[in-house]
């Protein structure tokens, strides 16, 4: 068998334990009628990813916000690598969110 490899990344998916790992269920295309549904793991930082966007993103300066800003994740960075860093800003910033929104009497 195959060893797991995370849709995102490419890098190995655990199999001795579901820490860390979300399964994803991937449904294929219609045929007769029915799609088949195969089960997809990703490293839980890398389905944040593709919710949060990129660090640029998460940090208001990629291109969606800033003519001629970046695209896409930080150059140097592996694909994990850039994940990790994306989630890791995108907590700090609603934990800030958080504060800010806090009623304070
Ligand atoms: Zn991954
Ligand atoms: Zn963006």
């Amino acid at each position: 068998m195959q060893p797991l490899q995370c849709p995102h990344c490419g890098e190995a998916i655990p199999t001795h334990t579901h820490v860390g790992v979300i399964m994803v269920p991937h449904v294929g295309p219609l045929e007769n009628g029915a799609a088949l549904v195969t089960p997809q793991w990703y490293h839980s930082e890398c389905i944040a990813r593709l919710a949060v966007g990129s660090l640029a993103h998460v940090q208001g300066r990629c291109s969606c916000f800033v003519e001629g800003g970046p695209r896409g994740d930080p150059l140097g960075m592996t694909k994990r690598e850039a994940a990790r860093a994306a989630l890791a800003a995108y907590r700090a910033r609603a934990a800030w969110d958080d504060l800010e929104n806090t009623p304070r009497n």
